[in-house]
This record gives structure tokens, sequence and C-alpha cells, in this order.
């Protein structure tokens, strides 16, 4: 099968086109015992597909060219991995794009977990947790009162608005308030 899967990929990375260290992949759920199942991958891009929290954006760049490929499995972890990173902006524009038969698509979405792809997160991708604390990072007004939450404040023990990972709830000057997560930093 390797060599089948070298002839497909031309020895290339299938995700971003990358010569160096070539892996074999296994697309989940499947068992990647056909080649339709998995895809030819560099280490770079193995180890952040086994890894999504170490993800780097800007590396899945590559995918504006990935998603266009004619073999299944690579457009599955296209779809997967811009899925995961659809908070930059960008790959959420993508994933408008993508064309998926519907096979494909109920493949794709097998492998995603509801919590990976909804994590509330701070300004600067950050993922927030119950219990944290933030400070704001910018003014803001809060809805239906006259307290303006200023830039630097201090909020502790946050919680996260279900359903909603634009939102945590926090309070300030004693009043529990709902603020966007994009105007906060996690404080360490
Ligand atoms: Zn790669």
């Amino acid at each position: 099968m390797e060599q089948a899967l070298s002839d497909r990929s031309n020895n290339a990375c299938e995700l971003c086109g990358s010569l160096e260290n070539l892996a074999v992949f296994a697309v989940s759920p499947k068992s990647g015992n056909s080649i339709d199942e998995v895809i030819h991958t560099c280490a770079i891009c193995n180890s952040q597909l086994n890894n999504l929290d170490s993800a780097d954006a800007n590396h899945w760049r590559c995918l504006n060219d990935a998603m266009w490929s004619e073999v299944s499995a690579v457009k599955v972890v296209a779809y997967r991995m811009l899925f995961h990173l659809k908070a930059e902006g960008w790959p959420s524009d993508l994933l408008d794009m993508i064309y998926m038969e519907e096979d494909e698509l109920n493949w794709a979405k097998e492998g995603i977990s509801e919590d990976s792809a909804e994590k509330h997160r701070d300004s600067n991708g950050v993922e927030l947790q119950a219990g944290d604390s933030v400070v704001i990072i910018k003014d803001l007004n809060v809805k239906g009162s006259s307290i303006v939450a200023k830039r630097g404040t201090a909020v502790r023990n946050i919680r996260l608005v279900h359903d909603d990972p634009g939102h945590i709830e926090g309070k300030v000057d004693g009043q529990q308030i709902v603020i966007v997560t994009k105007y906060v930093k996690k404080s360490s």
C-alpha cells in the first residue's frame, strides 16, 4: 500500500506539500487498511493532527489548496482541521467553499467531537474554562445598566455561557454581567 500511496501523493505531504518525513495517517474512524482510508502526511502535519490543541493555524493555510484534492480522505482531514480552527476566521470562509459529497461530509463529521469545536477562547485564542480569571482589554458598556467595565478590570471566577463560545459571565462592580470573549485576556 505504501507504494500506491507514494504514487498517489507524488511522495509529498497531501496536505502541505512537504517532501520530508512522510508517514501514513489513517483517517478515523476508518482502520486505515485501504488506501482510500489513509493520507500521506509530513511529520509536522502528522503531529498536529494527532494533537489538535497544538495546531498552528498558520501552518494550515495549506488547506486552501488541499481542500480541493480529489482524494476523499484528504478532504475529510482538511474539513476537520478547518472546523477545529474556524475561530480564526479564514478557516470558516474556506469551510463555506469546500465541496464535499454527502458521504465525505458524514465521514468528516464523525471525527469531530462536539467539544473540540465550540470552546470559549480569549482574544489570543487561549481556551477559557469556568473558574478562570480574565482581564478586560477594552472599555465595555454593560447592556441594560450605566456601568462601564473599564479596560484593565480583572474578573475572577468566570462562568462560560452554555452553547455560546462568544460569551462568558463574570462579576464587575458586584454585578454579574455578560462579557464578549474576544474582549478579554486570560490572566495567569
Ligand atoms: Zn504536511
